[in-house]
């Protein structure tokens, strides 16, 4: 008797890296690797590239910009893949200053930085692209974005 069975698929990927912005197109390219194993196509691959490269942005830009206590934590930024079949789940973290107010941190156009260094829409760029969206943040302790795609189609098995 020939039936179909879902495979099951699970991979997972941690990186831990300086917050300085060569690292950027580091963890875009590093995100695209292990997206490939997922068969995305070109345009999931692009979404999940830009949602990647606008967090890690953020850490960098964002979050270690104290002038005072730099040497008090390690600026770092961490990132975790997790692939559970066709779900990509990332969580990129750094420790930071945090962000007091996430609610209007993530309205578009909000940025605390100049107009002609930003735009405030790098978490509306996240919002669009990805299918979840989750930030959580402690002042003075750092901040986490989780986010979730969905990509392609399950693969099939068929047995006899
Ligand atoms: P753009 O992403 O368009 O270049 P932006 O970075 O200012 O501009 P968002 O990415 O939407 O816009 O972020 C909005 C605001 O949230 C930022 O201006 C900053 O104040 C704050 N923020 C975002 N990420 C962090 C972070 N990791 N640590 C501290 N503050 C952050
Ligand atoms: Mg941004």
């Amino acid at each position: 008797m020939k039936e179909k069975n879902r495979i099951e698929k699970e991979n997972h990927l941690y990186i831990k890296f300086p917050a300085v912005p060569e690292n950027e197109r580091m963890a875009r390219m590093i995100a695209a690797a292990f997206l490939t194993g997922m068969n995305p196509t070109l345009e999931e691959l692009e979404d999940v590239k830009t949602a990647v490269s606008e967090a890690v942005t953020n850490c960098i830009i964002h979050a270690y910009d104290r002038k005072s206590d730099r040497s008090l934590k390690k600026e770092e930024v961490e990132m975790i893949l997790f692939r559970k079949n066709q779900e990509c789940h990332i969580t990129i973290t750094d420790y930071g200053k945090g962000i007091q107010n996430i609610k209007q941190a993530m309205e578009p156009l909000y940025t605390t930085k100049s107009e002609e260094e930003r735009s405030g829409m790098g978490f509306s760029f996240m919002e669009a692209f990805m299918h979840e969206l989750e930030v959580e943040s402690d002042s003075g302790k750092g901040t986490t974005v989780r986010m979730m795609k969905r990509i392609g189609k399950p693969e099939i098995e068929i047995s006899e």
